[in-house]
């Protein structure tokens, strides 16, 4: 199926006589005859759901259209994008491990991996993403056991190099890991370019109406386990706490988004509540048109804010001269790149917050990919527990404004925009 069939086909087909639309199983638990049966869901040799915490129908049909729509073999839906890249992490490391991560991520993801992974006792060292490979090379260690980079870094926009990602994480034995949630597998299918593992945030465009927070975590199921067992020995030896299952052998290519469940959505208890699995599949029906207008309205407003004398930079993949360009060439769908964009003002911190509070139409959100027009001011918002240098690692020049362009009409957009400017 194309991908426009699959954001309406994927993960449930209707029997003779039943709901077209998916339903929702709003229930904690569900009912067996037998304690025989229920015993084998738990030493994990039979499917189904018992409880709610670790799986219900819902959102596992959910998880089965967006496993579709990445081209992966399993995935899970949690509660959060942090969610989703905590679990996605930890289901590679323990502590004294180590971790790679490129350094122009979202505020969230560094906050969690800085502060909260090191006291968990995991190290991550953040690197320059346009480094060569020969010089990212020297920060992998032994211990090392992810590689960790966004599609399209928020804010600064940048597209990041799959394949050459891929090929660095691959030389040292380790998946690699990326956060597809500003580009959605409608613009960039990361896996098809070597990515081993995608997480989101499922609250942004894949929701699409700022209604349900939410996150996803899809296994391509080409990370070979068992041939760096010397790394991954949870993979490969067996886990106690399933009688002994093994989840390469038990699993073959969904192991790691088995384990994922088995340890930690059952442990962590994060999963997503049928609820907002019912938003998010609301909104991945429409995701194709969606991101269309997206891009049209953004790249409007990106050229509007190039032209204009206020402005010193704006950053955005389409725009000719952009450092992006090519890799948007390559990585989207017909280059084509989100709503999301980012510029600068003359007149640095002041002018960004005058900006912003002269705005009528264009909302100040803490949030990007809304379905109406946002901005925000990352250097006192987002951002705002980074140090300087931090900051600049990130691309966030503390006039920086970010702008998450919505779906309405691009003339009343640029109208709001242009009066804003005129205040400064
Ligand atoms: C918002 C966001 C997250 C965090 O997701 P939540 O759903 O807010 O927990 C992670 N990564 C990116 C790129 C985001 O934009």
């Amino acid at each position: 199926m194309d991908f426009a069939t699959t954001c309406l086909h994927g993960g449930y087909e209707p029997k003779n006589g039943e709901p077209s639309a998916l339903p929702i199983y709003q229930s904690t638990t569900f009912k067996y005859d037998s304690t025989a049966e229920v015993a084998k869901l738990f030493d994990l040799q039979a499917e189904g759901v018992f409880y709610s915490r670790l799986a219900n129908p819902t959102v596992d049909a959910v998880e089965q259209k967006l496993a579709a729509l990445e081209g992966g073999v399993g995935a899970i839906c949690t509660s959060s994008g942090q969610a989703a890249c905590f679990i996605a992490l930890l289901n590679l490391c323990r502590s004294g491990d180590h971790i790679v991560a490129c350094s122009n991520l979202y505020g969230g993801s560094i906050n969690l991996l800085c502060v909260t992974f090191k006291r968990f006792g995991i190290e991550v060292t953040f690197v320059d993403q346009h480094k060569s490979n020969e010089e990212l090379a020297q920060y992998f260690q032994p211990n090392t056991k992810a590689l960790y980079a966004e599609t399209i870094a928020n804010p600064s926009t940048d597209v990041l190099d799959i394949a050459r990602m891929a090929e660095l994480a691959h030389a040292h034995g380790v998946p690699l890991v990326i956060d597809n949630t500003l580009a959605t597998p409608y613009l960039c299918r990361p896996i098809e370019h070597g990515a081993d593992i995608v997480v989101h945030s499922t609250s942004k465009y894949l929701d699409g109406h700022a209604l349900a927070l939410g996150g996803a975590i899809v296994d391509s199921g080409n990370f070979d386990w068992a041939a760096h067992a010397d790394k991954f020995a949870e993979f490969v030896e067996p886990d106690e706490s399933y009688h002994g299952c093994v989840y390469t052998q038990a699993f073959g290519k969904a192991a790691y988004i088995v384990k994922a469940r088995a340890q930690f959505i059952r442990d962590l208890g994060c999963l997503q509540s049928p609820q907002n699995a019912l938003y998010l599949n609301l909104g991945l029906e429409t995701l194709p048109l969606r991101m269309e207008r997206y891009h049209q309205n953004a790249l409007q407003v990106a050229k509007f804010l190039q032209g204009h004398p206020q402005v010193v930079s704006v950053n955005y993949p389409n725009l000719d001269g952009s450092p992006s360009y090519e890799l948007a060439q390559k990585y989207l769908r017909d280059g084509k790149s989100s709503g999301v964009l980012s510029f600068v003002l003359k007149g640095g911190f002041s002018a960004g917050a005058k900006f912003i509070d002269a705005l009528k139409l264009v909302r100040l959100e803490v949030h990007v990919a809304d379905i109406r027009s946002c901005v925000l001011h990352p250097a006192s918002t987002s951002h705002r527990q980074l140090t300087p240098e931090q900051l600049k690692n990130a691309g966030v020049d503390e006039g920086l404004v970010r702008i998450s362009v919505g779906l309405e009409n691009i003339e009343d957009i640029l109208t709001d925009l242009e009066q804003a400017l005129a205040q400064l």
